[in-house]
């Protein structure tokens, strides 16, 4: 059975695309067969991959409000064992959409959970709220990976996160777990980062990954020519980092 891991803060810009991408590719490229479901209106993950969203004729908000098949809205991407399933703007509406469907909060995991044996992970980039999206990518997970920027007021929001998680633990999902705390943008140089990392450690102790992804501009130019870093530049620092992040996450050290 597979396992699905969302990647939520609902804090803008602290990587949550860029590791839902870098990070599924680091498993398919082991081997790992990756579903990628891009839950933010914004489409940042499926332009990502290379997508015009433009010329999408259906996406996500086609399985959550008109029943489509995953399959049918899904891509098989240039990456081997990465598909997507894509958003655009359209997605945007669903929120205020499913506010009156029933069991609303749980429409997401049942388009998935078919997916399960077919996929090792479906990983579920979610937009910057906490909104019916991200509830509903909470309670289709087996577990949470919560990205933080090694940046001021790092920890913002994130007490909020979490009680948002206790919710739905008790709610919609009482088997959902931390899958962990991944550290992103670490400047080694700047006393801040260090700050950050050993107040993160503090509060969620092992639970923070020892991964700690540096502050890389190849990982922020990768998009614009809509391909993961660990195609763009597999060498580089920030594609590493992901790597290493993947093999955590397969249990493997
Ligand atoms: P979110 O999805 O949480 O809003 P993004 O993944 O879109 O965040 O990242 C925000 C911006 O920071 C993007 O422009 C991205 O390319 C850039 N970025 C993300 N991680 C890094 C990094 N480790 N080094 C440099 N730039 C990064
Ligand atoms: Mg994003």
């Amino acid at each position: 059975m597979g396992k699905i891991i969302t990647i939520a803060n609902q804090k803008g810009g602290v990587a949550k695309t860029t590791t839902a991408v870098n990070l599924g590719a680091s498993l398919a490229q082991m081997g790992q067969p990756v579903l990628l479901v891009d839950m933010d209106p914004q489409g940042n993950a499926s332009s990502g991959l290379g997508l015009n969203k433009n010329e999408l004729e259906r996406c996500v908000y086609d399985v959550l409000i008109n029943d489509v098949p995953p399959e049918e809205v899904m891509i098989h991407t240039d990456i081997r064992n990465l598909d997507l399933l894509p958003s655009t703007m359209q997605l945007a509406g669903a929120e205020v959409e499913m506010v009156t469907l029933l069991a609303r909060e749980q429409i997401l995991k049942k388009a998935l959970s078919p997916l399960k044996n077919k996929y090792q992970f479906i990983i579920i980039d979610c937009p910057p709220s906490l909104g019916l999206l991200t509830l509903n990518a909470l309670a289709a997970a087996d577990s949470l990976l919560i990205p933080i920027q090694c940046e001021f007021y790092a920890l913002e929001g994130v007490g909020q996160l979490m009680n948002t998680v206790q919710l739905v633990q008790k709610h919609l999902n009482p088997k959902l777990t931390i899958e962990g705390v991944l550290l992103t943008m670490f400047d080694a140089r700047l006393n801040l980062s260090i700050q950050v990392v050993d107040e993160v450690k503090k509060v969620f102790g092992n639970k923070v990954f020892r991964s700690i992804i540096p502050r890389n501009v190849r990982l922020s130019e990768a998009p614009s020519h809509g391909v993961p870093v660990v195609i763009y530049d597999p060498k580089s620092k920030g594609s590493e980092a992901y790597q290493e992040l993947a093999k955590e996450v397969m249990g493997i050290d």
